[in-house]
């Protein structure tokens, strides 16, 4: 035993020493040599942009969702404000959306001149919950956007069933949940438009990008001339035909997404179901680990969904423990445990409150769940011991803070 003061089970932000040496990230990308090679081969090629890797990359993606037509954007966002744009959201209108997101699902409203409405989640999955949807609908209202919160999809059956009754569209922020599936179906042919992202810490990656999926041919029609400043052709199609007239029918703008990584794309996706079976295992490693850790409730399944596990969200049970979330995060931190926070409500960022008041209190689940989550790493490379030193610091942290 020891004699010390500093026992080797101190945390390391009582001068103990961490779990781990050096700082586990809560996401990362993982790059192959086929991936470079790919990359590489488009460089030499006549095309850097909106050629034949574009419309090879859209057609893969489309087959692997399920859906009729798959947009390519330069990033989750542009994807999103491409949607709103064909959504039809302009000022006046309202759309109902989950203030449990990252801010660009409620601003790609606001880009459009549209006022985002926020509506309560549900307590288990922290996804929009239908009847604070059905209770916030007005005149106004023109769509509803889901987000498909860590990888766990959204209560589509019904929130399809309101949006039918109301002639509304639904826009199912996906980005958290390629390769997810709800009641036997793939997220991205179910909603009348999906948006998926593929930064670094998603899925697949392209670097920056993104995508829309719909089995509507009009809406595909209308995000292709979005992404292209409202242009009805582009520029391969145009050298095919041998024409130099084109038509601006909308006003766009340039989103597109160069062929150099749509080439990555297209090497990454094949890597998908790889990916998405790893993340599964880690969610089901850290479940079985936490069943007995006072003070962590790990997150929920609902029956009929298989989730992506973008994020290991795990909240607190703060009446089980001494410290606060902020404490235990540090302490996480300090553990070399790289935690972060999902997310911060939307309606507490400076913007919204100074533009449509302080809404705080308003929202009672998402806000109390706010005090509680934090995010592990997650990622489809993290190694067997990676995540049993999440387990080891987590357990250790808790421990020392159970009450
Ligand atoms: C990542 C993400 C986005 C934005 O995607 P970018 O590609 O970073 O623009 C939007 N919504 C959610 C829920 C996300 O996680």
């Amino acid at each position: 035993m020891s004699a010390t003061s500093v026992t080797p089970k101190a945390l390391a932000i009582h001068g103990g020493s961490p779990v781990r040496e050096t700082l586990l990230p809560y996401g990362r990308q993982s790059l192959e040599e086929t991936d470079i090679r790919a990359v590489v081969d488009v460089l030499r090629s006549d095309w850097l942009t909106t050629g034949p890797k574009v419309a090879e990359f859209e057609e893969s993606f489309a087959v692997r969702v399920g859906a009729g037509h798959a947009v390519s954007f330069s990033s989750g966002t542009a994807a999103l404000h491409g949607a709103a744009f064909a959504a039809g959201l302009k000022p006046g209108d309202e759309a109902i959306a989950t203030p449990m997101t990252f801010a660009a699902t409620a601003n790609c409203v606001l880009y459009q001149g549209a006022t985002p409405v926020f509506g309560d989640v549900c307590r288990d999955t922290l996804n929009l919950d239908p009847e604070q949807v059905e209770a916030r609908i007005t005149s106004r209202t023109r769509a509803i956007l889901a987000v498909d919160y860590a990888g766990h999809p959204a209560e589509l059956a019904p929130i399809q069933e309101i949006a039918k009754q109301k002639g509304l569209l639904v826009i199912e922020d996906a980005c958290h949940a390629l390769g997810a599936e709800y009641r036997g179906r793939r997220v991205g042919c179910i909603a009348d438009m999906t948006v998926f992202s593929f930064h670094p810490v998603k899925h697949i990656t392209t670097g920056e990008g993104g995508m829309v999926t719909t089995n509507d041919p009009r809406l595909a029609e209308t995000l292709r001339r979005f992404r292209n400043h409202g242009i009805s052709s582009d520029a391969r199609q145009r050298q095919k035909a041998g024409q130099w007239h084109y038509e601006m029918v909308l006003l766009g703008f340039n989103y597109r997404l160069p062929d150099i990584v749509c080439a990555l794309g297209c090497e990454q996706l094949k890597r998908l179901d790889a990916n998405l079976a790893r993340r599964r295992e880690i969610a089901g490693c850290y479940t079985a680990a936490f069943r007995e850790v006072p003070g962590v409730i790990a997150p929920s399944v609902r029956a009929d969904v298989n989730p992506a596990w973008h994020l290991y969200p795990i909240r607190l049970n703060l009446e089980k423990l001494t410290a606060d979330r902020a404490q235990i995060f540090r302490a996480l931190r300090a553990e070399n445990i790289g935690v972060n926070v999902h997310y911060i409500p939307v309606h507490y960022h400076p913007y919204y409150r100074d533009r449509f008041g302080d809404k705080r209190g308003e929202f009672p689940i998402a806000e109390d769940a706010y005090e509680r989550l934090i995010s592990l790493p997650m990622f489809h490379a993290m190694t067997d011991a990676d995540v049993q030193d999440v387990v080891c610091a987590v357990r250790k942290v808790m421990n020392h803070f159970a009450s």
